[in-house]
């Protein structure tokens, strides 16, 4: 029989860049490769892991559901579904563009250059970086970038058409950059002022990542509509929009989606938001990334520009390009993430361990090191 990689280079779509690595099992922050080699993870399944890799509560909660019912669509009701609507983080901002629409009757949404927001076409038309935009325009009228934290520029962007804004309070992918308290309680201001709705993009910020609950309580803020994934269902794959009350209630018709609430992924959501709660997730992620950051940013080498984060969504702009260097720590032992061409970014599930975190660090700095 042909191995995995083989299969996965001749049958995949190629849509991603792959490290030469198979990965068949995990627990807590640690990955195994299929040799046996173990690694600590920093990538976090991109967000998704935050309660750890092969979560004990989270596995006998899917393998129980798996034994009652897995299939319930929401034309019937369910015990394990809250109001929880769709499978993945773009499809959650879907829903989002969707109800500002639906709400105010106006079809313009502002976005934030360098946010993602997902690849489906209505999170691709929001979403800046024009390499994952490029081949599939036009995309969707009526959506205008502007610059993150400039809160000159949205005063001058948001009026009477504007249906929605949407933000990322911690820009991810874009290069882990923290909005300004101003900026966020700006944005917020405007929105009320000229009838438009805050839509908060947690997807990846959401579930304890940035040392709350969700980023928007750092920022004491209370938007109109948040879209959650990720880590919502213990790495299942589900997401949610979150309506608060300036939302118009849905019609019927008005959105809907086979999968919507599935009771398996809601049974791991259920004991996934549990587990972050009861272990306050959000408590250590503040802890351990202020201690982190604070290791980091006394590294004090020629190779790093800037480091940034919240939580334990750490970055580390470099003044080089970030590939050799996730390269070089793959092979000692440590898994990582980019966040653009030359921000580092760390993303471990957030029950890693603080001595994890030291030898990520240790790591780190032998490496850029040695790339000075
Ligand atoms: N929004 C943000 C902030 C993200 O980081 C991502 C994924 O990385 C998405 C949306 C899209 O989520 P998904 O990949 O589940 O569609």
């Amino acid at each position: 029989m042909a191995n995995t990689v083989d299969i996965e280079n001749r049958y995949a779509s190629g849509a991603y860049t792959k490290r030469p690595l198979t990965i068949v099992r995990g627990a807590g922050a640690h990955l195994w490769d299929d040799t046996g080699r173990e690694y600590i993870d920093c990538v976090g399944g991109h967000g998704s892991a935050n309660v750890g890799h092969a979560n004990p509560e989270v596995a006998r909660a899917i393998a129980e559901q798996a034994a009652r019912l897995t299939s319930c669509t929401e034309i019937f009701y369910n015990d394990q579904r809250a109001a929880l609507l769709c499978n993945s983080g773009a499809e959650a901002i879907e829903g989002a563009i969707k109800f500002a629409r639906y709400t105010t009757g106006r079809s313009e949404i502002v976005a934030m250059m360098r946010g993602f927001h997902g690849r489906t076409l209505g999170a691709l038309s929001a979403t800046w970086e024009p390499k994952y935009r490029a081949g599939f325009e036009p995309l969707l009228p009526g959506f205008t970038h502007i610059p993150f934290d400039n809160l000159e520029r949205a005063d001058a962007a948001i009026s009477d058409k504007t249906a929605g804004v949407l933000v990322e309070l911690v820009q991810g992918e874009g290069g882990v950059r923290p909005a300004s308290r101003e900026f966020v309680a700006g944005l917020e201001r405007l929105c009320h002022e000229r009838g438009a709705l805050l839509i908060v993009d947690e997807v990846q910020t959401g579930f304890g990542r940035v040392g709350q609950m969700f980023a928007s309580r750092v920022y004491d803020v209370e938007p109109d509509l948040v879209a959650v994934a990720k880590s919502i269902a213990g790495g299942l794959p589900m997401g949610a929009t979150l309506m608060g009350p300036r939302v118009k209630e849905l019609e019927a018709l008005a959105h809907g989606s086979t999968f919507g609430g599935n009771p398996l992924v809601c049974a791991a959501s259920v004991a996934a938001i549990d587990f972050i709660v009861r272990e306050n997730l959000p408590a250590r992620a503040a802890e351990l990334g202020e201690y982190t950051l604070d290791r980091l940013r006394r590294l004090q080498l020629p190779a790093i520009r800037e480091v940034r984060g919240m939580g334990l969504l750490i970055g580390i702009e470099l003044k080089h390009k970030v590939t050799p260097i996730l390269q070089a720590l793959m092979a000692r032992g440590v898994l990582a993430l980019p966040a653009g061409l030359n921000v580092l970014r760390l993303l471990p599930p957030l029950v890693i361990e603080k001595s994890d975190l030291d030898t990520v660090v240790d790591q780190i700095e032998a490496v850029l090191r040695i790339a000075d």
